[in-house]
């Protein structure tokens, strides 16, 4: 898909992001002209950069687990689909890949429920009607990363905490096939839940990328000989 865009070191991580987030943000505008012409596409062009802002500190959320452990994090790079933090050892032991693996998701659970007692609390005079909706939906959609993220399916990161406690009673890779296929049934759901919705839209490309990265890692844990 090309090479991603440097957005230089920011909190010593450096950042990157894929021309493909362009791809969403054209999505969420065209959605905004549709139901509310000018003022629906400001609001939409708000809440993709929030959202982003939201995925990004779910990978800074990798990065300060990783941390703890003296792992360093090479880059953060934002894509179509999230994105992803390449950290500069693989994580080993069930602790380490546990911690890893959970800060990203727990970074959405307290940015989504902080939001909610925030904005539960009276904001009247503090934040308009209308950002309050805004910041609300920003609310139920870190809510929803951090808990569609922790699904025990690879390569979701709820995946890598399942494969990493299974490990301590089966055989790595037939955690690792394990997990596999819970992924892709993930994969599969959201590709119907996609199609019954309205055809193909982002859950079933999201579904689709599901069910290959799934396939690769059953592939590889049945073929590899450790
Ligand atoms: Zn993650």
């Amino acid at each position: 898909m090309g090479t991603p865009i440097s957005l230089g070191n920011v909190f010593g991580v450096h950042l990157r992001i894929d021309i493909t987030v362009f791809l969403v943000a054209a999505m969420f505008v065209v959605n905004g002209l549709g139901s509310n012409g000018l003022s629906g596409v400001l609001d939409e062009v708000t809440f993709v950069i929030l959202l982003f802002l939201s995925i990004y500190l779910h990978e800074m959320g990798h990065a300060a687990g990783a941390r703890v452990f003296g792992i360093s994090t090479l880059d953060v790079t934002l894509t179509f689909f999230g994105g992803y933090a390449r950290l500069g050892r693989p994580t080993r032991g069930t602790v380490e890949e546990v911690v890893v693996s959970f800060a990203g998701p727990a970074a959405n659970l307290a940015i989504g429920g902080g939001l909610y007692w925030w904005l539960g609390s009276d904001q009247s005079g503090v934040v308009s009607d209308h950002s309050w909706r805004i910041l609300w939906r920003l609310a139920d959609a870190n809510l929803a990363l951090g808990i569609f993220n922790l699904l025990p399916g690879y390569p979701l990161d709820g995946g890598h905490i399942a494969r990493a406690v299974l490990t301590n009673f089966i055989k790595r890779n037939r955690a690792r096939v394990i997990v596999g296929y819970i992924g892709a049934g993930i994969g599969l759901l959201l590709v119907a839940l996609g199609l019954q919705s309205g055809g193909l839209g982002f859950t079933v490309f999201l579904g689709i990328l599901l069910i290959i990265s799934a396939a690769q890692e059953i592939q590889a844990a049945k073929s590899s000989r450790f």
